[in-house]
């Protein structure tokens, strides 16, 4: 708060909070929730400061993916398909001996029942190439607070 005087309120509270870290392999990200009154600023200041040192930071999307069956909006832990035996490429359920070409199970399955007519010519955590996954966070930063001036995201 002494470096980033917007991310504090009039009376000095502030207005993010930090959640839990995640250790990549060299570094480790924080995760900060920032109050909608100062996201905005947060990318106009073009900068976050700590100490010395300024901080590289983006934006996060939270779309759960279960690493398992491959779908979204469950972890691993609570996946329904824990006990089905599936496919370590795409999958789907078959042999991953069997496994021909990697399908996106999610835009197939999304073609299926809402008739997109996504692409499937690409892995299921492809997170550039499915057009499945570019639709759920396009939802998530619908359903985001991001302030008065919406700043979508890339
Ligand atoms: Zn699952
Ligand atoms: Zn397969
Ligand atoms: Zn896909």
């Amino acid at each position: 708060m002494a470096k980033n005087h917007f991310l504090c309120d009039t009376k000095n509270n502030p207005l993010f909070e930090i959640n839990c870290p995640i250790r990549a392999r060299r570094n480790t990200n924080w995760f900060i929730s920032v109050d909608p009154s100062c996201y905005k600023r947060l990318f106009d200041e073009q900068g976050l400061y700590f100490e010395f040192s300024r901080f590289r930071f983006d934006n996060f999307f939270s779309v759960k993916q279960c690493r398992h069956c491959r779908r979204f909006s469950h972890t691993t832990k609570c996946c329904p398909g824990s006990k089905d035996v599936l496919c370590t490429n795409c999958g789907m359920d078959h042999l991953t001996s069997d496994c021909k070409q990697i399908n996106c199970i999610n835009s197939l399955e999304s073609n299926q029942r809402f008739k997109t007519n996504f692409d499937l010519s690409h892995g299921p955590f492809d997170r550039i190439k499915c057009e499945c996954f570019v639709k759920k966070k396009a939802n998530l930063v619908r359903l985001t607070n991001y302030g008065t001036t919406p700043v979508p995201p890339d």
